[in-house]
C-alpha cells in the first residue's frame, strides 16, 4: 500500500442520481474510504492501522485473526500482512474447506487458513491460546479479533473526523461489530462538533451494537437504524438490489449488497420519509468492502 497516512476524498452526490425523494432538499456527501485500497478495504484499513503499528512496535512477526468465509477483514489482514512483512493466519468459521474468491485471495496474499466448526469458532481467545501454545515462537504471535474489533480500531476510525474539511449535520456508517461507529463517535466527541452520528446495522438483531460500541468507547453517542438489514447478514431482497443497480449506474460509485448497499438505502429511505430537516448536510461513510459483490453474482 498504502501508506497509513492516506486521506480519502469526499464526493458530493447531487440527488443520489435517482429521482430525488419528495421534499428532500438535503445535501449528501460520501467519504470515499472505498478508494483507499482494493482489498485492504475502507474501514478495515482504518481498523488495522494501529493494530499493525502496535504489532510491529512489540516486535511480533505474525498476526492471527478470525472471520467468515466471505470476510473482508480476513482479506484485508492477509494483504496488509504481505505489505508489512507480517505472516498471517486466519481462522475461518465453518469446518469445510471452501474455495471462494475472497479466501483464494487470502491464500494468494500468503495467509494460512484454518477451518473450524461453528461451535469451536465462538471462543476466539481459546482458539488463539491453543494455537500459540503449539507455536514454535509463541512470543511472535499477535491477536486481532474478528472484524478487527478493538480499541486500536476505534483510534483509526476516529481519524476520519479529523480529515473532514466541512461540517456535517449527520454522519452515517454501516455496522457489523460496531467498532467503526464507536471510532467515529470517539472522533466526534474529541472534536466537540454537534454532528449527529447514525449507525445502520447490516444484520438482524443489531441492537447489540449499542453496547458493543460503548464498550470500546464509553459515552459513545449515536442513533441506530435497525430496520435496514433486509433479513440478516448477507441477506438481500430485490428492492435492495434494484436500488443498488440504479444508484451505481447513476453515480458511478460502486456499493455492494452486504454493507454499503444497506447503508445507502437507509439514507435514501430516510430522506424520502422526511426524517431530515431541510438543508441538512449528510455524510455517508463508504466503508469499502466491494468484494461483497463476489458472492452475489447469481442474483444479479
Ligand atoms: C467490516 C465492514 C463493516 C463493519 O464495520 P464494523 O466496524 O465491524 O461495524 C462495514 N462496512 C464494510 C464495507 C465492511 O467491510
Amino acid at each position: 500500500m498504502i501508506s497509513w497516512e492516506f486521506h480519502s476524498p469526499v464526493t458530493n452526490i447531487a440527488d443520489f442520481g435517482l429521482a430525488r425523494p419528495a421534499g428532500a432538499d438535503v445535501f449528501v456527501s460520501v467519504k470515499r474510504d472505498d478508494l483507499i485500497h482494493p482489498f485492504v478495504s475502507g474501514n478495515k484499513w482504518r481498523k488495522l492501522k494501529y493494530a499493525f503499528q502496535d504489532l510491529q512496535a512489540s516486535g511480533k512477526k505474525e498476526v492471527v485473526t478470525f472471520g467468515g468465509a466471505w470476510s473482508n477483514h480476513l482479506l484485508a489482514t492477509a494483504c496488509a500482512g504481505a505489505v508489512h512483512g507480517v505472516r498471517s493466519t486466519g481462522f475461518v468459521r465453518g469446518d469445510e474447506v471452501v474455495s471462494n474468491p475472497v479466501l483464494n485471495l487470502c491464500r494468494v496474499y500468503g495467509m494460512e487458513l484454518i477451518y473450524v466448526d461453528r461451535t469451536t469458532y465462538r471462543d476466539k481467545k481459546l482458539l488463539f491460546d491453543s494455537y500459540v501454545r503449539t507455536h514454535a515462537k509463541p512470543e511472535d504471535v499477535y491477536f486481532i479479533d474478528e472484524g478487527g474489533y478493538s480499541a486500536e480500531a476505534t483510534e483509526g476510525c476516529a481519524e476520519i473526523i479529523g480529515e473532514l474539511d466541512e461540517q456535517f449535520d449527520h454522519i452515517f456508517c454501516a455496522c457489523g461489530t460496531g467498532a467503526t461507529l464507536a471510532g467515529l463517535s470517539k472522533g466526534l466527541l474529541a472534536s466537540g462538533l454537534s454532528t449527529r452520528l447514525h449507525g445502520v446495522p447490516v444484520l438482524a438483531g443489531g441492537a447489540f451494537i449499542q453496547e458493543a460500541a460503548q464498550e470500546l468507547v464509553p459515552g459513545a453517542d449515536f442513533e441506530l437504524h435497525l430496520d435496514y438489514h433486509f433479513g440478516g447478514y448477507a441477506k438481500t431482497k430485490p428492492e435492495l438490489l434494484n436500488f443498488i443497480k440504479r444508484f451505481v449506474s447513476a453515480t458511478g460509485i460502486l456499493i455492494e449488497p452486504v454493507y454499503t448497499g444497506k447503508l445507502f438505502y437507509a439514507v435514501y429511505d430516510l430522506i424520502g420519509s422526511g426524517y431530515f430537516n431541510p438543508g441538512s448536510r449528510i455524510l455517508i461513510l463508504h466503508s469499502g468492502g466491494l468484494t461483497g459483490f463476489m458472492g452475489q453474482q447469481k442474483i444479479l
